[in-house]
């Protein structure tokens, strides 16, 4: 009866969590990189170097260009 309840909480919880793992590793990232660089257009990490050199004038981590590229696919 109560499974697709029970279902949605645990999804919840599990996005949740996701999210918060996300902006730890973000926090992280940002101190790592906050020497220099250029910053992420959606969450403002720290960009990497090397990252900026295989990908010149790209404005996104990897991370959120990852999930725009996921969510472009979703909706096309
Ligand atoms: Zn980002």
């Amino acid at each position: 009866m109560s499974d697709d309840a029970d279902l949605a909480n645990d999804t919840a919880e599990l996005l949740n969590d996701i999210a918060l793992k996300r902006h730890q590793g973000r926090v992280m990232q940002h101190q790592v990189w906050k020497g220099g660089g250029v910053c992420c257009t959606d969450c403002d990490a720290v960009i990497p170097p090397e990252r900026l050199a295989a990908l010149p004038g790209c404005g996104r981590c990897v991370g959120c260009q990852t999930a725009v590229e996921q969510e472009s696919r979703v909706w096309r």
